[in-house]
C-alpha cells in the first residue's frame, strides 16, 4: 500500500513538473487495478484513477468493475415497482435546476390531502406495485401558511402528517412506504422509521456548487448529518450522487467516500445512486450541459471501484439510451419504476415499459429482477420496522409470484 501511495506521488508529481509520458500513467492506473479486492480502492487511488483516465483506462476500468459486479451481486438487475406520491412540491430550497418547486404564490403550488394520496396509493396498488414512494420539497412547513392549513387537518407539521399518510397507506392497499422528505433530525427520523420500509435522502455532492446557493437543505454537513442519523436508527438507507451540477470529480470522489465512512461505522446505505443531472426550461440552468455517456460511465465505475459490494442504481428514464454501458460500468438496480404515475421532479423522462427494458438487459446476459424498497439484504432485526414485518414479508411472495409471471 505504502508503495504504491508513493509511486502514485512520485508519478504525479514528475507529470505535473517534467511532463511523463501517459504510458507511466497507465502503468500505475494498472497497479491500481491489479490489487483491488472487496475493500475497494482507497480515496488516493480514487483521485488519481479520476483525474488519470484516457479511454484505454477508462475501459480497463470499466471491465473491472463489471468484474466486481458481477462477482459481488452475480448477474440479476434488480428493480422496484412504485408509485410517486408528490406529497408536496413547496420546499424552502432554491436549487437551481429544480423544475419541481413552486413558490407558495403559484396556483401550482400543492399538498395533496389524504383523499388524494389514498387514491393514488389505490391506483399503484390495483397495477401491482409495491412501494409508495413518496416525495417531497424539504420543510415546506418552515412557511406559516403551510403550517396553518396542516393544522386545520389536525396536524402540528409535515413530518406527523407524512407518519399518518404512511399509516393509512399501509393499513388501506399494504403498499411499503419509502420516503424522502429531504433533511430531518433524528427525532423526525425515528418517528418516521415505524412507518418506512427504507428512507432516502441524496447526498448529491460534499462540493460547494453555485446550484445549492439558495438551499441551507442542501449544505452537505446537514445531509450528512441526516445520513448518520438514520444510521444510528438502523434505517435501510438510499442516498446517492448527482452528477453534473457544477461539482468536480475530486468531489464525486469525496462524497462517495463519505457515504463509504458512514456506511463501515453503521451498515445502512442499501444504494447509492449516481443520477445525472437534465436541465430544465425555465429554471436557471436550462443551458447547463448534461454530463456526458463517459463521465457518468466513469462515476458508475468508480463508485463500483470504492463500494464492491453495495448496490448501485443508475436511474433508467433518466439514462435510458445509456442503459448498457452503465450497466457494463458496475450498476445493478435500476430504482423505482412506475407503470402508472410519471417522475415527477423529471417530468420529461418517460418509464420505460419493463419488458422492453427486460429484452435489452437479457442481451447483456443479465436478468431483471423485482425487489422490495427494502433491499433482501437488510430485511433483518432491528432494521426492519415492527409494524412492517408481516407486510414485507408477504410482499417478499407478491414479488417472487411476480417474477415467475415475469420470465
Ligand atoms: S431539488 Fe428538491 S430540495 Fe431542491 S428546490 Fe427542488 S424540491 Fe427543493
Amino acid at each position: 500500500m505504502i508503495v504504491i501511495k508513493l509511486l502514485i506521488f512520485i508519478i504525479k508529481a514528475g507529470y505535473k513538473k517534467f511532463g511523463l509520458k501517459s504510458g507511466f500513467m497507465e502503468k500505475v492506473s494498472n497497479k491500481i487495478l491489479e490489487k483491488i479486492d472487496n475493500n475497494g480502492i482507497t480515496k488516493r487511488e480514487a483521485y488519481f484513477l479520476a483525474e488519470n483516465s484516457d479511454l484505454a483506462t477508462l475501459k480497463k476500468l470499466i471491465k473491472l468493475a463489471n468484474s466486481l459486479r458481477i462477482h459481488n451481486k452475480g448477474k440479476v438487475v434488480t428493480f422496484s415497482k412504485n408509485v410517486f406520491i408528490p406529497l408536496t412540491n413547496i420546499c424552502r430550497n432554491r436549487c437551481k435546476y429544480c423544475g419541481f418547486r413552486r413558490d407558495l404564490s403559484s396556483p401550482e403550488a400543492k399538498i395533496l390531502s389524504p383523499e388524494e394520496v389514498l387514491k393514488i396509493a389505490n391506483l399503484g396498488q390495483t397495477s401491482g406495485c409495491i412501494e409508495a414512494l413518496f416525495t417531497f420539497g424539504e420543510k415546506a412547513d418552515s412557511y406559516p401558511e403551510v403550517r396553518s392549513f396542516l393544522m386545520q387537518l389536525g396536524y402540528e407539521n409535515m413530518i406527523d402528517y407524512l407518519h399518518e399518510l404512511c399509516k393509512r397507506v399501509i393499513e388501506s392497499t399494504g403498499l411499503l412506504p419509502h420516503s424522502n422528505p429531504g433533511v430531518l433530525s433524528k427525532a423526525e427520523l425515528k418517528k418516521l422509521k415505524d412507518v418506512n420500509a427504507s428512507m432516502g435522502l441524496m447526498l448529491e455532492t460534499t462540493g460547494e456548487v453555485e446550484a445549492h446557493e439558495f438551499s441551507p437543505g442542501k449544505h452537505p454537513a446537514a445531509r450528512l448529518d441526516t445520513i448518520k442519523s438514520a444510521g444510528e436508527l438502523k434505517i435501510p438507507f438510499t442516498t446517492g450522487l448527482l452528477i453534473g451540477i457544477g461539482e468536480t470529480f475530486k468531489d464525486r470522489v469525496d462524497s462517495l467516500f463519505a457515504i463509504k465512512e458512514l456506511d463501515q461505522k453503521y451498515g445502512h446505505i442499501q444504494e447509492i445512486i449516481i443520477q445525472n443531472f437534465k436541465p430544465k426550461p425555465n429554471t436557471p440552468m436550462e443551458n447547463w450541459p448534461e454530463p456526458s455517456v463517459e463521465e457518468m460511465a466513469k462515476t458508475v465505475a468508480l463508485a463500483r471501484l470504492i463500494l464492491p459490494v453495495k448496490n448501485i442504481q443508475v436511474p433508467p428514464n433518466l439514462a435510458y439510451d445509456a442503459i448498457e454501458t452503465f450497466l457494463l460500468a458496475g450498476a445493478n438496480d435500476l430504482g423505482g419504476i412506475s407503470p402508472i404515475t410519471k417522475d415527477y421532479i423529471n417530468p420529461e423522462a418517460g418509464w420505460p415499459i419493463i419488458f422492453e427494458l427486460e429484452k435489452r438487459i437479457n442481451k447483456l446476459g443479465f436478468q431483471l429482477k423485482e425487489r422490495l424498497p427494502i433491499f433482501s439484504e437488510y430485511i433483518k432485526k432491528d432494521f426492519v420496522s415492527f409494524r412492517l414485518k408481516d407486510k414485507i414479508f408477504s410482499k417478499i411472495l407478491e414479488v417472487e409470484k411476480n417474477s415467475i409471471l415475469f420470465m
